[in-house]
């Protein structure tokens, strides 16, 4: 492509915006698609904690999350941090059970060259959070380098950065078909309410419908059925500075006067005969153990989202070969790799330049 080719980005969630900021930035015209409103899909139903600390699944995914960490800092200093972003690190502390594991984590990734300390528990609430309920001698992880991301408020930003370079959008409205010329490459995309727009090229970014939207152009993209559920409380002021994972739950400030809850003990629960309301409650009381203040805050919103993940738990970033001009990016862990898989991709959708940190995440994995 030479940059000035007509791209739809389907889907803006974290990491269509991410997409579509870059490729305008680069000089192609963008279309941003959504069938809803922009971030208001799991991006904003998301724990949003960027981090590498807990993707030691795979080396070359670990690094990729360590990239996704360093191109959200030069996006803050890009587009400013106003209220999206927040570098405060995280802290974790585990049961005695599962102290072991936690620390066998923090010896891995020193070995690795990732930033971690060790504190105690009463020094962790001297230091930084004066509102959890941690034992004084136990063992608290901190990760300096780690932050979280209103979501919803990240994406906002970019897409009025990218509408200010000229990018068309269609939001509430969804794409029902694609269709290719006879050499098989993209020519438009036809939108639920009747429209229909010629594109070079388009970017599947519909995060938990990508595979929908990659059944139009005949591909099979395997995903994983693994849904989460998160909870909001109201409660002023906000008792916590930074992300934290206590013992069953994991608990982010959101906005100035909520906070965000989520367990993976609890998704365990969702197929189960248990209602939102009630596993909410459980999400509540766990919170409370960890954090007493939260005691007094009120239940405002809960969600049970389908994350978007690959049959093998990793990235579909790319180009499909079979269909010049279809380009996928699909990933779980989207609030941290949304910066980078948006450079890395606009830069392979303008250049056809392929980056090497995205080899083991190609589509061509799954078969065509
Ligand atoms: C419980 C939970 C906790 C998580 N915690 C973290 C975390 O701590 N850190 C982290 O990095 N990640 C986390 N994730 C994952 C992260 O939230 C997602 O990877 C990320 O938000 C995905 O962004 P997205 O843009 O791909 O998807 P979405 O935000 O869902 O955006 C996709 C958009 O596509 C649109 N769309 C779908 N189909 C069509 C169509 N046919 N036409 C037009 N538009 C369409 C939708 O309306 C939607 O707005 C978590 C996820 C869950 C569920």
């Amino acid at each position: 492509m030479t940059g000035s080719e007509r791209v739809a980005v389907i889907g803006a969630g974290v990491v269509g915006a991410c997409v579509g900021w870059n490729l305008a930035r680069l000089g192609a015209q963008v279309v941003l698609i959504d069938a809803g409103q922009p971030g208001e899909g799991v991006t904003n139903w998301s724990f949003s904690w960027v981090n590498a600390s807990n993707k030691t699944v795979r080396r070359s995914y670990f690094d990729l999350n360590v990239a996704g960490m360093a191109v959200h800092q030069a996006l803050a200093r890009d587009i400013g941090a106003d209220s999206w972003w927040h570098p405060s690190g995280h802290l974790r502390w585990a049961d005695p059970a599962a102290q072991a594991t936690v620390l066998e984590a923090v010896d891995l990734l020193a070995d690795w060259g990732y930033k971690v300390e060790v504190h105690s528990g009463a020094e962790v609430r001297r230091r930084l959070e004066p509102a959890l309920a941690v034992p004084d001698a136990a063992p608290v992880v901190f990760y300096p380098d780690e932050a979280w991301v209103h979501g919803r408020r990240l994406v906002a930003r970019l897409i009025r950065e990218t509408v200010a370079r000229g990018a068309e959008h269609r939001f509430d409205t969804a794409v029902c078909d694609i269709s290719t010329r006879t050499d098989g490459s993209i020519r438009s995309v036809t939108l639920t309410d009747g429209n229909r727009l010629d594109v070079d090229a388009v970017v599947n970014a519909a995060g938990p419908d990508a595979r929908h939207v990659a059944a139009l152009v005949a591909r099979q993209l395997p995903m994983r059925r693994e849904p989460g559920i998160v909870t909001r409380v109201e409660c002023s002021p906000v008792p916590v500075h930074r992300a934290l994972h206590a013992p069953g739950i994991e608990i982010r400030p959101d906005t100035e006067a909520s906070v965000v809850l989520h367990s993976r003990d609890t998704d365990a629960l969702i197929d189960t005969d248990a209602e939102p309301a009630e596993l909410a409650r459980h999400l509540h009381a766990s919170a409370r153990r960890a954090v007493p203040a939260l005691g007094s805050a009120r239940i405002s919103r809960t969600r049970v989202v389908n994350r978007p993940i690959p049959a093998d738990g990793f990235p579909s970033v790319g180009a499909v070969p079979s269909v010049p001009g279809y380009f996928e990016a699909v990933s779980h862990s989207g609030i941290t790799l949304g910066p980078v898989i948006g450079r890395l991709l606009s830069t392979e959708i303008v250049s056809g330049e392929r980056d090497a940190m995205l080899a083991d995440f190609r589509p061509q994995r799954f078969a065509e």
